[in-house]
């Protein structure tokens, strides 16, 4: 399959590089070709966004809002087709992906569903005569760059307040998964986009600098590792340029000694192995009461070294390979340091041998808080336990991180749930579920260093993608 990139309008080859998109199950496979966009390229897509700006925010929210429900339309009728293309390119189960792909479509009907709802406030004046209102225009020429581990999914909650919200679009993503990102801007051509309102450019760091540091970009959302989203709020700090960043984070789940340890076991290995650890709310640390830390962690061991690994494509397959032959190393690494550093393996740790980037599920028992693991996103499939000696305890250790994403927290208890609401420093919660999992119609984004701006997703996102004019309109004297 060859994937091109969108220009104003027109679908072009590239300029820039060739690259190979492969299957990390099958590396040999490729999945996808193309060609990078040259920097006069990237030039040439912010050129025809602002050319287009005008136009598209001018062009009526019900109008915009069409379009977004036919790309819904047609996302959603090709789940299936998608959905296992999205595991041969990422990795993640088929089951997964498709859900991703619908999820996707989700996403953009809400947008759509923005054109229906009220667009402004209306304030009274102390004034006679007089009302004010608070109205809300189109930041201009968005650009967005995606990561790689919701190849459909992140550039919908992306795509679908910039553009429902009347902005125009430059759209670099990750260059692990482009054939995602050509689906999906296929389909919003084919429900009627107009020419230049998104142009697609494929490339890597280069070209996601050349967008964030353009003066024809107004704003920038971006997703993906910490380190890459405080260099993008850099450079926007010194542009004076709006950016959202959602980063990196290193989850908690604590279980306290009155949880259901069945339940709590079963959804902590849900967080941290689904999607193969690469989600961004993925948990990674687990903070466990004494009491119940030994028979909490031999259920979470026994179903980590249970879960069948493979083919993300084989029905039967719970977790499939990490993305790239770059994350098995740093994920692999990251597991041999915590070992070296006295973390004691209770499932997976040793290399699995055989083709593709897979990794086992891991689970460690550390020897402290003091330990690289503790602080560093590996950002795969391995969740380290230390134990807590009272509620408090836990939820200081919970709090033990620069990173503040999502948390999931077990008790029967609803006091103590009501008091982690207060105590814990993250922006998403989880009580008695899992630490991943969103909806598209609340705020989503973390706390601390892992995230930075308005938050995505449901009408927050508004916040971000819109400007309000604040209007004293007064009676004719
Ligand atoms: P990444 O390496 O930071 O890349 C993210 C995007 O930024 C990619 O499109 C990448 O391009 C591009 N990029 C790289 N260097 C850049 C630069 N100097 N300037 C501008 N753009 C640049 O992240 P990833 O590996 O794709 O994704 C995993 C990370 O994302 C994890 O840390 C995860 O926690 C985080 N994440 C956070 C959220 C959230 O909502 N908080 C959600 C999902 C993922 P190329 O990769 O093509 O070079």
């Amino acid at each position: 399959m060859d994937v091109l990139n969108l220009i104003g309008g027109r679908w072009a080859e590239g300029e820039g590089e060739e690259f190979a998109d492969t299957n990390p199950a099958r590396p040999a496979e490729v999945v996808a070709r193309g060609r990078f966009a040259s920097a006069g390229e990237v030039e040439r897509a912010i050129g025809a966004a602002r050319e287009a700006a005008p136009g598209w925010a001018a062009t009526p929210h019900h109008a915009r809002a069409a379009v977004l429900t036919g790309a819904a339309d047609l996302v959603d009728a090709s789940a299936g087709e998608w959905g296992a293309e999205l595991a041969r390119e990422e990795g993640k189960t088929l089951a997964e992906a498709v859900a991703e792909v619908r999820g996707a479509a989700r996403i953009l009907r809400y947008y759509a569903s923005e054109a229906d709802r009220e667009s402004g406030e209306v304030f009274a004046s102390p004034r006679p005569g007089e009302n004010v209102l608070v109205v809300r225009k189109p930041i201009g020429v968005a650009g967005l760059i995606t990561p790689f581990n919701f190849p459909i999914a992140i550039p919908a909650w992306k795509l679908g307040p910039a553009l429902t919200y009347g902005n125009t679009v430059v759209w670099k993503p990750s260059s692990l998964v482009p054939l995602l990102a050509y689906r999906l801007a296929k389909a919003l051509v084919e429900a009627g986009l107009p020419d230049g309102v998104l142009n697609l450019v494929y490339g890597e760091a280069e070209a996601g600098s050349a967008i964030v540091g353009h003066p024809g970009v107004d704003a920038v959302s971006f997703t993906g590792s910490t380190d890459v989203g405080r260099a993008v709020i850099a450079r926007c700090g010194e542009l004076g340029k709006p950016v959202q960043t959602e980063m990196g984070g290193k989850n908690a789940s604590v279980v306290l000694a009155d949880a259901d340890l069945g339940h709590a076991a079963e959804q902590v290995c849900l967080g941290a192995f689904r999607s193969t650890g690469q989600k961004c709310t993925a948990t990674s640390r687990l903070i466990v009461a004494s009491q119940v830390a030994d028979e909490l962690l031999e259920r979470v061991a026994e179903r980590a070294a249970r879960l069948v690994v493979g083919d993300p494509l084989s029905p039967e397959v719970e977790m499939g390979p990490l993305v790239s032959s770059a994350a098995r190393e740093r994920v692999s690494a990251g597991v041999r340091l915590a070992v070296g550093e006295g973390a004691k393996p209770l499932a997976g740790a040793s290399p699995l041998e055989r083709e593709g980037w897979f990794v086992p599920p891991t689970v460690l028992d550390l020897p402290g808080t003091g330990v690289d693991f503790w602080r560093t996103e590996l950002f795969g499939p391995v969740v380290g336990a230390v134990r807590a000696s009272s509620t408090e305890e836990a939820f200081g250790l919970a709090n033990l991180s620069d990173h503040g994403l999502s948390a999931a927290v077990f008790t029967r208890d609803l006091g103590v749930a009501l008091s982690a609401v207060e105590r814990l420093e993250v922006g998403v919660l989880h009580v008695n579920s899992e630490s991943a999992g969103t909806f598209p119609y609340v705020p989503f984004g973390g706390a601390k260093q892992s995230g930075f701006g308005p938050k995505e997703q449901g009408r927050a996102a508004r916040e971000f993608y819109t400007r309000t004019v604040t209007v004293y309109l007064g009676a004719p004297a």
